[in-house]
């Protein structure tokens, strides 16, 4: 079976549980087939039954499993490099969005765009996620807005799972923001979303999850609670963008409803880091998105002292986040949010992998698993994550074949 060696070292979580505790192997070696981990262990140790000759060399490097960014708004069409340097001049997310500008933008020119050049748009993309070592993408809905332009971006993405190499979770993420159509009937949009979009979706097996915006200028925990009720009974798992830009009671109302997972979290309040500590539901950290809003990051310290689990994610999307560097996005969880690299690296690999729902598949090397990785050239992850380069990544491996 294929083997992978010279490896400098290897490092892994070591449990989906316990963050930051990690398996590290010096002189590794891991045999795979079928797609999957077979052995990982010291080379020394390999046994020779695996040994038929087939080796692949990691050229000294250091192994970990193939990053997961469990969230990213990934088919869009246009930038909003304008929004940019009028926010570095001072006016604020709020402020740009209340003027038509922000997620209404890039609806209006995501909605202009054909499928094809969608499709193209996200496969340029994904070529430079999959350079950086990463193999899984969550990717959202949510610049269609209307029945039509909503499952078309679903579409897009079915499309990408056969054209490309690395793994692509959809989400429904209608209820992103009212559109301009529905600004003067708000229960309208809701019901379409709960009532037609959810069972569309779900009947033609387009999204493993649906997401809800809840904010001032998106929808209330109220609505979020019918969208997501509906979701549950047509069975897409739930997921929330909460407590970003206020606290709007996010993270309990992601508790109530199970969600697999809490996004953003920024203003999070002690109460919802309670009811987060006592829930299975991860909290996933966006700091691009926090650094370029100028926002507070999220304090992940506290939720890691709760016991909550902490994933690390980019948000990559054209208006607050406009960078799917996922090793980027760790750097800034220890240098913004105090995560250890340890923690950070976790938090791309089982954290993530929890948040998406497969952390008995993916975001660790142990047999049975994905054999999904990534060789970075660096001595350790401390390393790594401190001596920050434009890309350290070598190798991207996914299930045992190189994508990169
Ligand atoms: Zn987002």
């Amino acid at each position: 079976m294929p083997i992978l060696a010279d490896i400098r070292l290897l490092v892994t979580p070591a449990s989906e549980e316990r963050q930051g505790v990690m398996r590290t192997i010096s002189d590794a070696a891991v045999a795979w087939a079928d797609g999957r981990v077979v052995w990982v262990g010291p080379r020394a140790r390999l046994p020779s039954t695996h040994d038929d000759g087939k080796w692949h060399s990691a050229g000294g490097g250091l192994v970990v499993p193939g990053l997961i960014d469990c969230h990213t708004h990934l088919a869009f069409a246009g930038w909003r490099a304008a929004e940019f340097v009028e926010r570095v001049l001072g006016r604020s997310y709020l402020e740009i969005a209340a003027e038509g500008g922000g997620i209404q933008r890039t609806v209006a020119t995501t909605r202009a765009a054909t499928f094809e050049q969608l499709v193209a748009g996200c496969l340029e993309h994904l070529r430079g996620i999959a350079a950086l070592g990463v193999t899984s993408v969550e990717c959202k809905s949510g610049y269609g807005l209307d029945f039509g332009h909503e499952l078309r971006l679903l579409r897009v993405y079915r499309a990408l799972t056969s054209r490309q190499p690395l793994r692509i979770v959809a989400t429904l993420l209608a209820a992103h923001t009212i559109p301009d159509e529905y600004r003067g009937n708000r229960e309208a949009y809701v019901s379409l979303v709960a009532d037609r979009l959810v069972p569309a979706a779900a009947s033609e097996g387009l999204a493993r999850y649906c997401d809800v915006f809840v904010e001032e200028t998106a929808f209330t925990p109220e609505e979020a609670r019918t969208i997501l009720a509906s979701a549950a009974r047509h069975g897409l798992g739930a997921k929330l963008h909460a407590d970003q830009l206020t606290d709007g009671g996010g993270a309990a109302l992601a508790v109530a409803m199970h969600a697999a997972s809490a996004d953003h979290l920024e203003h999070v309040s002690d109460d919802g880091i309670a009811r987060l500590a006592a829930s299975s539901t991860v909290a996933v950290s966006l700091p691009l998105a926090s650094l370029y809003l100028r926002q507070p990051p999220m304090p992940a310290r506290a939720l890691l002292r709760a016991g909550v689990p902490v994933a690390v994610a980019t948000d990559f999307n054209p208006g607050t986040a406009p960078s799917y560097h996922l090793p980027l996005a760790m750097m800034l969880a220890c240098t913004l949010q105090r995560m250890t690299p340890a923690e950070a690296l976790w938090g791309a690999t089982a954290g993530a992998a929890g948040a998406l729902g497969f952390g008995s598949e993916l975001g660790r090397l142990e047999p049975g698993l994905a054999a999904d990785f990534a060789v970075v050239d660096a001595a350790d992850v401390d390393h790594w994550l401190y001596h920050f380069r434009a890309n350290a990544c070598t190798q991207t491996w996914v299930a045992g074949v190189r994508v990169h």
